[in-house]
């Protein structure tokens, strides 16, 4: 199948063509040709899958063959959980709709919100946006979302995973009822199932690879080792096997960081991705990562969702999600756009109800590899890490979470957020 056959203007396929696609991925195959009928779409895609691409590309042909006010109101609106991801998503817009007259911006916390108004005032047809600074600039009467004609929530679950739920059912109430819905997620939990049905009316589903299946073109690889020795396994990893850009993820922020410091220490250039990063360390970290400057980025999970570094050879995973879907996601970073890669996992026996879970979710017995010299003590407990250190007691008394809040507004006027139980779990992150 071509671009061509898709029903796309030439506009947009001399966009398509100076970018270097040649054929529309799968999710693209599935997802445009609702979306350009008007359908209601529930797309089940995950970073690598060009999903972003999958929504953009007609939502730009709807827009421009669409009526044009002259103020320019906001008509597409694109939520998603992280300001990288929302970043990159406006950088693909930007580039897809070179050849028409349409405009575009993007807004999220953590930076001075002036220069967001500054541009909302001048006019955009598509917004994207994270939840907690657009509820803060619609609180202020600053924005107006009275004439948006599409929605997309662009990576549901993590919007979900990270709290925006009321954020999220705030806009909706805010919006025309009458609009088109596209809603993209890796995993579909029954929370999502159940924002979708809210929602989405009559939606054609579409799915770029099965539900938390893992990518066949990636390798996956498990080390066990003795969980001291972990980092001196890393370090050799990547030393000896010459490896120039890989992702790693730690489970904590605390992890990341130290890390970091032992990966330095070692000679290797490597700097850390977390929530508790300033915009600028992170944007830094992820264009020096992306240019080559930079070998390894440790990244916590929230952190490293959605972050577009194409053809990754290689993620390792310094220690297992205690949330299985995380595996999914984490190693959905390799063996993009049809690229083979490498996912390994440094696995200690204090780890072995993670490895249990993540291999009942993927339905794969993932194969174990022992390393000379790091193989863990056979007598070690299996005891998964104390709270605090990562995974929950699953009976334990819920403690007040203490999420990654760098994507959100801090003064929303919307009354406290229920935590959910995945936020609990993401404690430290
Ligand atoms: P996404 O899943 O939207 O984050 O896209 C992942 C990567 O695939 C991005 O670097 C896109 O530029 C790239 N991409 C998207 N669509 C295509 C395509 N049809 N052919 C080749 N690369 C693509």
């Amino acid at each position: 199948m071509s671009f061509n056959s898709l029903g796309l203007s030439d506009a947009l396929l001399k966009a398509i063509s100076k970018k270097g696609y040649s054929t529309p991925s799968p999710i693209q195959q599935k997802a445009i040709p609702p979306i350009l009928e008007g359908k209601d779409v529930l797309a089940s895609a995950q970073t690598g899958t060009g999903k972003t691409a999958g929504f953009t590309l007609p939502i730009l042909q709807i827009l421009s063959q669409g009526q044009q006010l002259r103020q320019r109101p906001i008509r597409a609106l694109i939520l998603t959980p992280t300001r990288e991801l929302a970043a990159q998503i406006l950088a693909n817009i930007k580039e897809y709709s070179e050849f028409l007259d349409l405009r575009s911006t993007v807004i999220f916390g953590g930076v001075n919100q002036n220069p967001q108004v500054t541009q909302l005032r001048q006019g955009v047809d598509i917004l994207v946006a994270t939840p907690g600074r657009l509820i803060d600039l619609q609180n202020q009467g600053l924005i107006s979302l009275a004439k948006v004609e599409i929605l997309v929530l662009d990576e549901a679950d993590r919007m979900l995973d990270m709290g925006f739920v009321r954020d999220i059912e705030r806009i909706i109430k805010v919006l025309p009822s009458k609009r088109q819905n596209l809603m993209f997620s890796a995993t579909f939990s029954t929370d999502i199932k159940k924002l979708a049905m809210g929602i989405l009316h009559h939606p054609v589903h579409v799915e770029a690879t099965p539900e938390n299946t893992t990518v066949d073109a990636i390798i996956q690889k498990i080390y066990p080792v003795a969980k001291e020795k972990k980092t001196e396994l890393i370090i050799k990893l990547i030393t000896e096997g010459n490896w120039k850009q890989i992702l790693v993820f730690t489970r904590t922020k605390q992890g990341a960081n130290k890390l970091t410091e032992s990966m330095i220490s070692a000679g290797i250039k490597a700097a850390a991705i977390h929530g508790n990063k300033g915009q600028g360390a992170r944007t830094k970290a992820l264009a020096g990562f992306k240019d080559g400057s930079l070998t390894a980025l440790v990244a916590t999970d929230i952190a490293a969702r959605g972050l577009d570094i194409p053809l990754l050879p290689h993620v390792v995973n310094f220690e297992l999600p205690n949330i299985p879907e995380d595996y999914v996601h984490r190693i959905g970073r390799t063996g993009r756009a049809g690229a083979s890669g490498e996912a390994i996992s440094l696995f200690s026996p204090d780890e072995t109800v993670f490895l249990r879970d993540i291999e009942k979710l993927v339905g794969l017995k993932l194969p174990k590899e022992n390393i000379k010299g790091f193989e863990p003590d056979p007598n070690a407990s299996t005891e998964p890490i104390k709270q605090g250190q990562g995974r929950q007691q699953r009976n334990s008394t819920p403690k007040k979470p203490k999420i990654d809040t760098t994507n959100r507004s801090s003064n929303n006027s919307f009354g406290p957020r229920r935590p959910s139980q995945n936020n609990d779990r993401r404690s430290n992150r």
